[in-house]
């Protein structure tokens, strides 16, 4: 599964190699962008069908997301599965169910993401599907950066494990041979 995840996200501008100037001020040689995948409903849907394998068995009636990285994920994952969707977003810097967005008591939930680095905010979205009385029966993503670290105190599942090593200008290999370091986002001419 491995190896078609990866061949996916290289086919699809996920996963970029080159030079790249991070946020942080740190160079790397790969670059991560997970929503170029979900330009493709046909990648997407692929990724999606192997993300709920886990769970289709599990009874899950909603599916959610947290905004952005979540929307077009958990409504395919939801497609797939037969059940409900919808997403949380942050509200005042707090993630939130607006629009009229609801989770009923005992509720089985599965909720996805495209990459999870802490699991922020995933957590903060499990904590707030549970004061509802939902049952959150997993969680999934594209792409798991944290190393096998994040502790969301739910089973936790994804497609793939990701590790990008990162340097900074003065010990950067890439920097030393001389070529040109672009920053993630910005075209490519
Ligand atoms: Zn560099």
């Amino acid at each position: 599964m491995r190896d078609r995840v990866l061949e996916i996200f290289e086919k699809t501008g996920v996963l970029l190699e080159g030079h790249f100037l991070l946020t942080s001020g740190r160079h790397s040689k790969q670059y991560l962008q997970c929503a170029q995948v979900l330009q493709y409903p046909e990648y997407t849907e692929e990724l999606c069908s192997l993300l709920i394998e886990p769970y289709k068995d599990k009874g899950i009636e909603l599916v959610v997301g947290p905004a952005m990285g979540g929307i077009i994920i958990a409504y395919e994952a939801a497609r797939n599965l037969g059940c409900r969707t919808v997403f949380a977003e942050r509200e005042n810097g707090k993630m939130a169910l607006r629009r009229g967005f609801e989770v009923s008591k005992g509720e089985k939930i599965l909720i996805v993401e495209d990459v999870i680095t802490t699991g922020g905010s995933v957590k903060e979205v499990i904590d707030l599907t549970v004061k509802e009385g939902a049952e959150v029966v997993g969680v999934s993503s594209f792409v798991d950066r944290s190393e096998g670290k994040a502790d969301l105190g739910k089973p936790f599942t994804s497609l793939i494990s990701f590790n990008i090593e990162t340097y900074s200008p003065q010990n950067c290999p890439l920097c030393e041979k001389g070529v040109p370091a672009v920053k993630p986002g910005s075209r490519k001419s």
